[in-house]
């Protein structure tokens, strides 16, 4: 069972003071990637708080420790391969490096939780050196199948001075959506100021603190996501580890990330860019420096959710879900939407078609049962993959379907 840590012990994971300003509070909810078999449906469940702080001296925004890492990210169920979008994206991110920074067989590309490999396949077809490092052991599994190099292992200060002894220091070093799911900040990113080669360069991507609350993305919030970041606080991270952030891209990914770029305080060679500066502007003109932007967030999105669903089954419409993401256990469990509005939802992804997601126990078929069961809507979990699903999915409208995306308010499209 997973180790319960009181609130009373509730600190900053960046600068340790204590944790007492409310950001979400969004009651109790399981853990997102816990998918229920068949034989465990009448079993109970664990629900941990999904309360939300901001550190009032850092701004850092962050869930209170609830669950211990090792309960929640052993056996992980997501494959980023299962998304044709995203391992588009990781193509063309490895392209721009490559042309950047000169990569070639003489580099070495390291990425902190690889996970199948989805992005460093890109590198390894161009003949460049990679590592990857992925905690999840069965996820690891399958990189190393594909012939990617990769170590089953935490990311931290030991694991970096073992890996650079072992490898030598890292060309590019990066990380994508990792950040926000390390429990202890610093010691992750004082390991990737050690694997850093002198003049290497260290790219990050993670969703957007500033694009989070401005698009109400309540729901990108679970229990795997300790922190949420705008630019200023991680560039007071990175700063107070030795890195400098030169450069930062937005990017569409996740609902809106951003991708920050890190090379060493002593690396006068990569100037900074006037982005930087920019975002900075931006962020404090907005507001990401006073504690009182942190408390915007309304119930409004969940009471116009739940009252298009409640007309839509009194209208006797069948609505079925499209996708399994964690996301989506997020919304349906602080909602309260279980199959008594969503019948079954389906997911590309093996792993997990066949069982129910945590919590509101919504089955999880096979893609082909939407064209069987014939759905009056598809509620579309995953709405930073709607457009892509919205394509994939365009047979519904021979039977008169449409789709609904929750998020940032609910919206029907014919
Ligand atoms: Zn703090």
């Amino acid at each position: 069972m997973p180790d319960f840590v009181s609130e009373h012990s509730q600190l900053c994971r960046f600068c340790g003071a204590a944790l007492s300003h409310t950001f979400i509070d969004l009651g109790m909810s399981p853990l997102c990637e816990s998918y229920v078999p068949a034989e465990r449906l009448d079993h109970m469940e664990p629900f941990y708080p999904l309360h939300v702080y901001v550190c009032g001296q850092c701004f850092l925004v962050q869930l209170g420790e609830y669950v211990s890492p090792e309960s929640i990210f052993g056996e992980y169920a997501y494959f980023s391969s299962y998304s044709d979008s995203w391992v588009e994206h990781a193509r063309q991110y490895a392209e721009k490096m490559i042309r950047l920074y000169g990569l070639g067989p003489r580099s070495l590309v390291v990425e902190t939780a690889s996970n199948d490999g989805y992005l460093l396949q890109h590198f390894v077809a161009k003949g460049i050196p990679v590592l990857g490092i992925e905690p999840a052991a069965n996820v690891a599994k399958v990189a190393l199948d594909r012939g990617i190099a990769t170590e089953v292992k935490f990311f931290a200060e030991r694991t970096a001075r073992d890996l650079l002894e072992k490898h030598g220091p890292a060309d590019l070093l990066l990380g994508n959506n990792v950040l926000a799911q390390v429990p202890d900040l610093n010691d992750f990113v004082a390991g990737m100021k050690i694997l850093l080669g002198a003049n290497g360069v260290m790219t990050m991507e993670f969703p957007h603190l500033l694009r989070l609350i401005e698009g109400n993305q309540f729901d990108t919030i679970y229990h795997e996501h300790f922190s949420y970041f705008s630019f200023l606080t991680a560039e007071r991270i990175f700063d107070a580890h030795g890195i400098t952030l030169f450069d930062v891209e937005e990017l569409p990914t996740h609902g809106g990330s951003l991708r920050i770029y890190g090379r060493h305080h002593e690396n006068r060679s990569l100037p900074v860019s006037g982005r930087v500066a920019e975002m900075r502007s931006r962020e404090i003109a907005e507001g990401y420096t006073r504690l009182e932007h942190y408390s915007s967030f309304s119930d409004e999105t969940k009471r116009r959710l739940l009252e298009f669903l409640i007309g839509a089954r009194r209208a006797g419409k069948r609505i079925a879900g499209y996708g399994a993401p964690g996301k989506g256990n997020t919304l349906l469990n602080y909602c309260g939407i279980r199959t008594d509005f969503i019948e079954f939802t389906v997911d590309r992804n093996p792993y997990k078609q066949g069982k129910f997601l945590p919590g509101t126990h919504i089955p999880i078929r096979h893609p082909d049962r939407i064209r069987e069961a014939r759905p009056d809507y598809l509620f579309i979990l995953p709405w930073n993959f709607k457009d892509e699903i919205m394509k994939q999915s365009a047979y519904i409208r021979e039977w008169g379907g449409r789709f609904v995306v929750p998020i940032p308010s609910v919206t029907v499209y014919p």
